[in-house]
């Protein structure tokens, strides 16, 4: 990586801007949410990104996803946050539902901190907007993988499972929870850290019983089923159960579709439906529901960002948002430091005690919302009618902390642009 000086400390044009000189590389693996935000900043910044995805296109499935706080700043300052909002999926709110498809509880969309929130997007059309945003800078490699990396004093050998090599000067892996790039680099160092719930996402043809509310289903033993609309005339559902680590989430996606059919044959309400549908899906996300704690997230030439580094779980309402604040503070801070090992030590103190603050889950989550009895369902879905009944949130608002979640944001999001821009 050729030297350079801090732009934020001389306040010149670093040396890779000159003409002559070749821009700083940086090989990313995962092109979803954490890759491709952090390639967007990387070319704002001077380097010059390639995305390697495993899969042979984008990836386009899941449920909604939101995006808030810091989060918000970030796509606001990348011209993306009009886009999002027009992609909206135009949830009105979260139903509670029994057997017989009869409304238990509602939680109308940003009466609570929990349930539909204000910028709301599929996490497939996010992936979209990101590449759109990207591809005409950003090389994107498809279908292919790193197998092997050596990092060397002038950078990163890398093999390719397609067989080619190349040498970049950085490598990121933003490849997800399952990261096999951070195996390869950081080895067993960083600890998976399972929640005690496996979850399924995929997509089904849109029937009379949805509508613009998404509805939410818990059978008797710690089963839910929970079906969102979507903005392209399909429905988004997904199935999640209690249990103890299995290593479900290694298994080929046929084994996996035959678990949740045993899973869920008795499940009631519309699981036959969605049951019947799994055949025909291809793109099934399929995970035991963890958290990533990795005691630190670089080594020499290769750091982590996003699920890949410091996986919060869904059931923080937080991956996406930290994704991106990560990619954002990542790049930010290659920018602002000359030498890769101070951007990312910076990009680890900075950053760091936000992940802590959302990890930290409130107690009893996920089994709260996973009862095991019918019992317990009619106690979980009381506490869902106290949570949206307006003398409840009073009475929340009194007693909560700054705010009831990290959401809303306890991360100063820094200005990494301006000082990019005084270095120009
Ligand atoms: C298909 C899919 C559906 C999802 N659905 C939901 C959802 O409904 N709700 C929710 O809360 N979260 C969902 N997630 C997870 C969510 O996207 C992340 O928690 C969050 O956005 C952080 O994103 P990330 O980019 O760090 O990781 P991810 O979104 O997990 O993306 C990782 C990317 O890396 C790719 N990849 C994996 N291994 C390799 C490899 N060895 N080399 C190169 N590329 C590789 C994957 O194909 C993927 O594109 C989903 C993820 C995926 C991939």
């Amino acid at each position: 990586m050729p030297s350079r000086q801090s732009p934020a400390k001389t306040g010149r044009r670093p040396p890779y801007h000159h003409p002559f000189v070749t821009k700083p590389t940086v090989l990313i693996a995962g092109a979803s949410i954490a890759g491709p935000t952090l390639a967007f900043w990387l070319t704002r910044f001077g380097y010059q990104p390639t995305i390697v995805e495993r899969a042979d296109a984008l990836r386009l499935g899941g449920q909604n996803i939101d995006i808030s706080g810091a989060a918000q700043q970030v796509v606001r300052l990348m011209g993306i946050e009009d886009a999002i909002r027009v992609a909206n999926t135009g949830e009105l709110g979260v139903r509670f539902v029994d057997e017989t498809n009869a409304t238990k509880a509602e939680l109308p969309k940003g009466e609570s901190s929990i349930g539909t929130r204000e910028l709301e997007i599929l996490r497939g059309d996010l992936a979209q907007i990101l590449y759109d945003l990207t591809s005409d800078k950003v090389e994107y490699l498809f279908g292919d993988q790193i197998t092997a990396l050596t990092d060397e004093e002038t950078g990163v050998k890398v093999t390719f499972q397609q067989g080619s090599r190349r040498r970049f000067d950085l490598v990121i892996c933003a490849d997800g929870i399952r990261s096999r790039t951070r195996s390869l680099v950081f080895g067993e160092e960083p600890v998976i850290k399972p929640l005690g719930l496996y979850t399924s996402y995929f997509t089904v043809p849109r029937t009379a019983t949805d509508s613009a509310w998404a509805r939410w289903y818990n059978a008797p033993r710690s089963r839910v089923v929970f079906l969102r609309p979507d903005n392209v005339g399909t429905t988004r559902a997904s199935f999640s159960f209690l249990s103890e680590p299995k290593g479900y989430e290694r298994l080929p996606m046929a084994e996996q579709k035959a678990i949740l059919k045993q899973t869920f044959a008795d499940a009631g309400w519309e699981a036959p439906r969605l049951l019947a549908a799994l055949d025909d899906n291809t793109d099934i996300y399929f995970d035991g529901i963890s958290q990533v704690k990795a005691p630190r997230w670089s080594k020499g030439r290769c750091a982590m960002v996003g699920d890949a580094a410091y996986c919060p779980s869904p059931l923080s309402g937080m991956g996406t948002s930290l994704a991106i604040v990560g990619a954002y503070v990542l790049a930010g801070e290659l920018a602002q430091h000359a030498d890769y090992r101070q951007a990312f030590a910076a990009y680890e103190n900075r950053l760091r005690p936000f992940v802590e603050e959302v990890q930290s889950l409130p107690p009893g989550v996920p089994w709260v919302a996973h009862p095991k009895t019918r019992l317990g369902i009619a106690v979980f879905n009381a506490g869902i009618r106290l949570i949206s009944s307006r003398f409840a949130q009073r009475i929340a608002a009194l007693f909560n902390r700054k705010s009831d979640s990290p959401t809303n944001d306890s991360f100063v999001l820094p200005d990494y642009e301006k000082a990019a821009i005084a270095s120009r």
